[in-house]
């Protein structure tokens, strides 16, 4: 019971990676507000749940439903200890010539601008508890080029350098602000993203496992989960301004397609020939 007496309150948390960390944080004793625009879903979850879980229609966009969001947690549980700020889309694809103004203004609202609005809410509530963990959901994209689309990309980076410079802030209160940067997770989202079908998790599970560098391994939301418990617990009471990568080790350079015993970062061993 590593979350006991604790509250937390997660968006986009019917769905996915969002769905594990309600799930896995109910297990360990939380009692957590459900947030999210699917509001069946999220109605769902939280049944399954009892008086442990309350849902509350939650658009990450507007200013007045966060900030109702972070209330109804207090008044409803009498705190608030975590918040993770997880509701995502891909949002704009294609070509950096073709991304339309209006679809990179509203990728960025949900992605950035949410997380913003998150923050800024529960850091008036823990402030003045002088606790908090915050947990923000950025992605590979956001910490090295070319993971992802553009908008997405430019979007989680600057969720990585929201979380570091709040961190900065929000310390000198006890309250504590990371990331998780998830590689290819299997979710809807990536199944409507790689096969065009948010239903279709065993075959998108099949493709992220090929694409992951650990064998026979796709990246689960459960790994995510993990990962938010640990920020969200005080195991991690001095871990502040981190971003904790979750990508079976996709971004240190390893590949699925090196074959066994290969050196898995040639570019690493190539600067320590030149004394670097
Ligand atoms: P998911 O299964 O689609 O869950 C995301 C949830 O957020 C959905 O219920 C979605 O509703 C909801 N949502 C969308 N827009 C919202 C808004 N404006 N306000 C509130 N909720 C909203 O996706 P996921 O893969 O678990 O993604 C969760 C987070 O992880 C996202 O931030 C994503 O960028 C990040 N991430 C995912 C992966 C991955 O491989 N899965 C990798 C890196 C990072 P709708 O379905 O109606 O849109």
């Amino acid at each position: 019971m590593r979350l006991n007496g604790k509250v937390a309150v997660i968006t986009g948390a019917a769905s996915g990676i969002g769905k594990a960390t309600v799930e896995r944080f109910a297990e360990e004793g939380a009692r957590i507000i459900i947030g999210d625009i699917q509001q069946e879903l999220g109605e769902e979850l939280s049944a399954t749940l009892g008086d442990s879980a309350l849902f509350q229609y939650c658009d990450v966009t507007d200013e007045d439903h966060v900030k109702e969001l972070m209330s109804v947690a207090v008044s409803t549980f009498g705190r608030l200890d975590i918040v993770m700020n997880n509701a995502g889309i891909v949002g704009s694809r294609g070509p950096i010539s073709s991304v339309e103004a209006s679809e990179f203004k509203a990728t960025l609202d949900i992605l950035l601008y949410g997380t913003f609005l998150g923050i800024k809410h529960a850091s008036t509530y823990m402030e003045k508890q002088k606790s908090g963990s915050i947990i923000n959901i950025a992605s590979t994209a956001g910490v090295t080029g070319g993971l992802g689309p553009h908008v997405y990309a430019a979007a989680k980076h600057g969720v990585v350098g929201l979380t570091k410079n709040v961190a900065a802030e929000l310390c000198r209160s006890g309250v504590r602000v990371n990331c998780i940067a998830p590689g290819s997770t299997v979710t809807p989202l990536v199944a409507a993203a790689y096969v065009d079908d948010h239903n279709a998790l065993d075959e998108v599970s099949e493709i992220v496992k090929a694409k992951s560098p650990i064998l026979n391994r796709p990246g689960m939301p459960a790994d995510i989960a993990n990962a938010a418990l640990y920020l969200a617990s005080d195991e991690s009471g001095n871990t502040n301004g981190h971003c904790l990568v979750v990508d079976g080790g996709l971004t240190t350079g390893s590949s699925p397609n090196d074959p066994p015993h290969s050196d898995p970062m040639p570019f690493l061993r190539e600067a320590g020939q030149h004394g670097l």
